[in-house]
């Protein structure tokens, strides 16, 4: 978003840059996870635009976890102005240095909220579902969203030693799957208990307990989720194709501009 000198606050004049932003919001959509926006940009340039001596130079590097995070929490692509989001301390260190901290605060302590404020990238309602849809993504504070994978234990799994949840592992040599308990990692003299457990071993005894379980009613269900995750990934392969497609005929495109050029205007048409 570009601030103008009006006060107005506009979505960025360049379209690159506002396909890049709108593509984070659409790719939250597909992969409801910072994380799969992040994947999803290997490979492809972010933009940033400076601030300070260099305010609005447009510059351009990779998307970060944690850009994706504050554009997906910044309530001025929903649309809306907001002020006083930040708590700011500043201490004095024992060596006399100043150090500062920022904190962010929760939204009924922003000092000003104006919902449809300017035109956004989402709606307000869709902003807080982003935000609720993070909050649940945190697995630092407990929460255990579904993920996908062949084994069927990741995220669900907890150490039999310390109680906390055990992590996903896979194996680069041969693709199959660990469980690691995270505190053994860190520390495995004061948690002797902690291990790692190879998922071949646990999985197919808890497939066996399911299955009992389960009624078709809840396997159907199942099989219903499946199918969503294989759309899903033949959408993302659909996404990649129509680049491959459009990059062929822009170069196509290109060559021909190139072959139209008359031999004594070559060398203008190289430098452009
Ligand atoms: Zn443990």
């Amino acid at each position: 978003m570009v601030y103008g000198d009006d006060g107005h606050i506009n979505m960025d004049p360049d379209e690159e840059v506002r396909t890049a932003v709108a593509d984070v919001f659409a790719l939250f959509d597909q992969h409801g996870s910072a994380l799969g926006v992040v994947r999803s940009f290997t490979g492809r340039r972010f933009p940033r635009r400076d601030t300070g001596v260099w305010a609005g130079r447009l510059g351009w590097g990779r998307l970060t976890h944690g850009r994706a995070i504050s554009i997906l929490k910044n309530p001025v692509y929903a649309g809306a102005y907001a002020f006083g989001r930040n708590n700011s301390t500043r201490k004095v260190q024992p060596d006399g240095t100043v150090t500062s901290h920022v904190t962010r605060r929760p939204r009924e302590q922003w000092t000003v909220l104006i919902p449809e404020h300017h035109e956004g990238y989402i709606s307000w309602s869709r902003y807080l579902q982003i935000e609720t849809k993070l909050a649940a993504n945190r697995t630092s504070t407990g929460a255990r969203p579904p993920r996908e994978g062949p084994p069927v234990c990741q995220g669900i799994i907890f150490c039999g030693s310390c109680g906390f949840p055990m992590n996903t592992n896979y194996r680069r040599t041969d693709g199959t799957a660990d469980y690691v308990c995270t505190r053994a990692r860190s520390d495995a003299v004061l948690t002797p208990g902690c291990h790692t457990i190879a998922a071949a071993a646990v999985d197919p005894g808890v497939v066996e307990l399911l299955l009992a379980a389960l009624t078709p009613e809840q396997v159907s269900l199942a099989l219903a989720a499946s199918d969503e995750i294989h759309h899903r990934h033949r959408r993302s392969h659909r996404a990649a194709e129509l680049a491959v497609e459009r990059a062929r005929y822009e170069a196509d495109r290109a060559e021909r501009a190139f072959g139209q050029v008359e031999p004594e205007n070559r060398l203008v048409a190289r430098s452009l």
